[in-house]
């Protein structure tokens, strides 16, 4: 069997730690390749190589490091029904949506291929007679990211090509459980003519992301993940002097007003809910309906459509369902167990994903499928409610008002997405004014910010001040450096100066 393992300094190295693990294809449950886990030292080897990458690719001009972005993006154009086919096989999302992934990454690299105009900086002239103040804009050295497996490509893709653009290198260490498609991403940013060492890609588990975060040359670290490693991966790098931005797991809301348009409701919530099979941060795992005649209205149509919704493989099946499985046995247990959790709780069953039968389309037996699933009469004091699932579930809270809704929100611990489906601009306004959350729809139900804008949550989705991609990308990957010049001139004083320059 294949065995993937590390790509360090342009080159793809096999490990010898001895350790691996295998790589399913979720709609089947067999395994079609493995996974070698780094040693320390082979992670050591891969932060090597970029820190001496570094000095030479730092002086590359901004305006031939965008060159490369934009063969990049040509290439990852060309490749995309391949890559697309590939995350399909490792994570199990159909492929039209694996095709969807890979275009909001491409528009990071889109972004960094404008990275001359995003570096210039700022000047002031006459700071005081004769002054000037002027910013750089320089790269940090070798930056490192850890990644989930949900977005096998786009979260690399968030991190990578702003860092590169900007003059960094980097070391990424994508999720165990869909491997391929980084590896991938490696071999073409080599096609584009980036140098060996300015990107190298470590496949391992804990052993090398405490490595990433503690080793000296690490300037800085990106995570996306679940919350508890998020917060580990704040603490540990920060404590280490690192720059650390961290993104962590989600729980996020609908709030439906009685305006709202029921139709329109229930079409955005059947595919923010149970689109990717649920595997997404920014998918709505809760609906609050403000009365209960919105609830009952929801619920029923929300029945009538989970009825004809297709479960099935990714690939090969025509027409595609609109869902894949999940990516691992293990979590379509995890799933199954909070279905039973919420049966317990005493949650009302409307839809009950643990049973397929009659909505498959192709779903071998031995996948890990877990259908479309809906709670209604769920309360804030359930564990369905309370924690994240990440899997096809939707819960529905029945609250009495507008302002009892928005209090559930921002009492929540997570924070990233939310949304409000209303006809009232008043509603919306004042939504997007007092809720507690970092992305926000109104009537889009869900608010992922384009590569242009920066995408992060609030509360304990998100350790760290800045975001990822856009203008706070850019920020979080170089760092300031703030000069203030005078030139021998007539302005020039002459004997010892007691004052500010700048008062003068
Ligand atoms: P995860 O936290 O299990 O793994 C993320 C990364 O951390 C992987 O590379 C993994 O190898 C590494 N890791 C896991 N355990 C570790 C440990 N003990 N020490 C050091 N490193 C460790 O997350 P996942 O299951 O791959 O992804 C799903 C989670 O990611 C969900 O909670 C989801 O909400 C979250 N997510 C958040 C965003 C966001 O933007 N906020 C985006 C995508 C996914």
């Amino acid at each position: 069997m294949q065995k993937i393992a590390n790509y360090i300094n342009g080159q793809t190295v096999a490990s010898d730690s001895g350790r691996s693990q295998p790589v399913f294809d979720p709609a089947t449950g067999v395994a079609h390749t493995e996974v070698s886990l780094a040693t320390a030292d082979e992670t050591r080897a891969a932060i090597a190589a970029a820190a001496t990458a570094f000095s030479g690719w730092s002086q590359v001009t901004p305006l031939n490091r965008a060159r490369v972005m934009f063969k990049f993006k040509a290439l990852l154009e060309q490749h995309r029904d391949e890559l697309a086919v590939l995350i399909s096989k490792e994570h199990g999302k159909v492929f039209s949506d694996a095709q969807g992934e890979l275009t909001r990454g491409l528009e990071v690299v889109e972004f960094a291929c404008g990275i001359p105009h995003l570096l210039k900086g700022e000047h002031s002239m006459n700071v005081g007679r004769g002054v000037d103040s002027f910013s750089l804009m320089q790269p940090l050295g070798v930056c490192a990211g850890i990644t989930p497996f949900n977005f096998p490509a786009m979260v690399p893709l968030w991190m990578f090509p702003i860092a590169i653009a900007c003059g960094n290198t980097f070391v990424l260490k994508p999720s165990e459980k869909d491997p391929t498609v980084p590896m991938r991403l490696a071999q073409l940013l080599s096609e584009s003519g980036l140098p060996p060492g300015v990107f190298n890609v470590i496949n391992g588990d804990k052993t090398a992301v405490d490595v990433l975060l503690t080793d000296p040359a690490v300037q800085a670290v990106s995570f996306v993940g679940s919350t508890p490693i998020a917060e580990y991966v704040y603490a540990t790098g920060s404590a280490h002097g690192k720059r650390v931005q961290a993104l962590g797991g989600a729980k996020n809301h609908m709030l439906v007003m009685p305006d709202a348009d029921l139709d329109q409701v229930s079409g955005a919530l059947m595919g923010a809910a149970y689109g990717s099979a649920g595997e997404r941060c920014m998918a709505i795992s809760v609906a609050l309906c403000v009365g209960d005649a919105v609830a009952d209205a929801l619920v029923a149509k929300l029945q009538s459509e989970i009825a004809v919704l297709q479960v099935g493989p990714g690939t090969g099946v025509t027409p595609e369902p609109q869902m894949g499985p999940l990516v691992s046995s293990q979590h379509a247990a995890k799933v199954r167990s909070y279905i039973d959790a919420g049966v317990a709780e005493g949650a009302v069953l409307a839809a009950d994903g643990r049973q397929l039968a009659g909505k498959t389309q192709g779903a071998d037996p031995d996948g890990y499928f877990v259908g479309p699933t809906l709670f209604d009469h769920v309360s804030s004091a359930m564990k369905i409610y309370r924690e994240e699932i990440f899997g096809p579930v939707l819960c529905v809270v029945r609250v009495p008002s507008f302002a009892e809704g928005l209090a559930l929100i921002n009492q929540h611990e997570f924070g990233n997405g939310t949304a409000i489906f209303t006809a009232s601009g008043e509603a919306a306004r004042e939504f997007a004014a007092q809720v507690q959350v970092g992305m926000v729809g109104v009537n889009v139900p869900i608010p992922v910010p384009m590569a242009f804008h920066s995408f992060g949550g609030w509360k304990r989705s998100v350790f760290g001040p800045l975001n990822m991609h856009g203008p706070d990308g850019v920020r979080f990957y170089t760092r300031m450096k703030t000069i203030t010049a005078r030139w021998p001139s007539g302005s020039m004083p002459t004997g010892n100066q007691f004052s500010m320059p700048t008062m003068k």
